[in-house]
């Protein structure tokens, strides 16, 4: 049987898949089980930092696989405790839980921010005030968390305890918190699934100062805009802010799963023995990968993951095209349907996202200029058609 069909014969049927098998690839360029050529600007929905299969990486891999793969929590590894240090030294955060996924960091966040307003306001704070349109994962109280509707029909009751506000309405947001009792506030600095949304720098301070004002804790989920992905390390660098707690995911591990919750001065010693754990969290495997990917990301490299997401700003705006988002997460706002666009992109050996009604470009970050400059035009071509 082929490929495709066993897949649709013994996969459960949760994921609308694009009629490509590929079989192979090497930094942003991948092939199909035909030898099609593609230049991806998804890199795994943000995931792959360095591409397919970029040897630097791999090499990290092997040589942490042949070392030693796993050990369990229970005793102490070189990887996950480099790791650690390396994210709280570029962020100035205290302290780190690891998991797998993006959903879990933020689990490991709302657990933090219930417990710490336990412990000091009364277990009846226990709200968490997310934004409509945001995405925090799909696991029930993740899924809660998630600001969007269409995402909780048919799964109720989810985890209850969590209250959305409007992006960029300090108003709102505030008449919130005096009129609940709120634990925790979690949002996105750039909404990724949500529709590349941005929150105003502005908007983001008031956020902060209100949370602090009022002794709540104020977590950025970077799942998507982090790790190099925007720009700086994490985008909330860029905003001048100081969250509580930060979560990360996608692109850590440069295509192995990994997910991270950072906690600064203030809660790094909210959550103590037995209040959390995971079987995989830490995985050496994994964690060798995200040294590898976090080395690698200096402010040279940062700088010039800025640049190219100018140049593609640059060229899209004069093709008359809005765009959103910031260094290599790009948000384009189409003339016609979303799925036509992509269809023709395909088409022509490109590879793009969606991200609700919008064309979405998440390439890996050391996309070269020459593939950069060839799967624009295809874009462009393909918006224009
Ligand atoms: C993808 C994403 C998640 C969920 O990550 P998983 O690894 O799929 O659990 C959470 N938050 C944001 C902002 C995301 O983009």
């Amino acid at each position: 049987m082929s490929i495709k069909s066993t897949d649709n014969q013994y996969i459960s049927h949760t994921y609308k898949r694009f009629d490509i098998a590929i079989v192979k690839g090497l930094g942003a360029l991948c092939w199909d089980e035909n030898g099609k050529e593609y230049i991806d600007m998804t890199s795994g929905i943000g995931v792959n930092a360095f591409g397919y299969s970029d040897p630097v990486w791999a090499d990290a891999v092997c040589e942490q696989a042949h070392l030693l793969q796993h050990t369990s929590n229970l005793y102490y590894t070189a990887p996950c405790a480099e790791l650690a240090e390396i994210l709280c030294t570029r962020t100035g955060m205290s302290k780190v839980f690891f998991g797998n996924s993006g959903a879990e960091a933020n689990e490991c966040a709302v657990k933090i921010a219930r417990k710490y307003a336990a412990e000091h306001k009364g277990e009846d704070y226990y709200n968490i005030i997310t934004f409509n349109k945001s995405f925090h994962g799909r696991t029930l109280t993740t899924l809660a968390a998630t600001g969007q509707d269409g995402f909780h029909h048919l799964f109720t009751p989810l985890t209850e305890g969590f209250l959305y506000a409007d992006a960029d309405d300090i108003e709102g947001f505030q008449k919130l918190i005096k009129e609940n009792k709120v634990a925790g506030v979690l949002l996105e600095t750039i909404q990724g699934e949500g529709g590349v949304n941005m929150m105003s720098g502005d908007f983001l301070k008031a956020v902060e100062k209100t949370c602090d004002d009022n002794d709540i804790i104020f977590m950025i989920d970077e799942v998507q805009t982090g790790n190099g992905r925007t720009g700086s390390l994490y985008s909330y660098q860029q905003f001048d802010l100081h969250p509580d707690v930060v979560t990360t995911a996608k692109g850590l591990a440069g295509g192995l799963p990994m997910g991270a919750c950072l906690m600064n001065e203030k809660t790094a010693e909210v959550l103590s023995y037995g209040d959390h754990g995971s079987t995989f969290g830490g995985n050496p495997v994994c964690a060798a990968a995200a040294i590898s990917v976090l080395s690698r990301m200096d402010d040279a490299f940062l700088s010039e993951v800025q640049k190219k997401g100018d140049y593609i700003r640059e060229k899209l705006t004069a093709a008359g095209y809005a765009v959103s988002g910031m260094g290599l997460m790009v948000g384009i706002t189409t003339a016609k349907p979303v799925g036509e666009v992509i269809a023709a992109c395909i088409e022509n050996g490109v590879l793009c996202l969606s991200a609700k009604d919008k064309l979405r470009l998440l390439p890996p970050l050391n996309t070269t200029w020459d593939q950069l400059e060839k799967a624009i035009d295809v874009i462009i071509g393909a918006l224009n058609e």
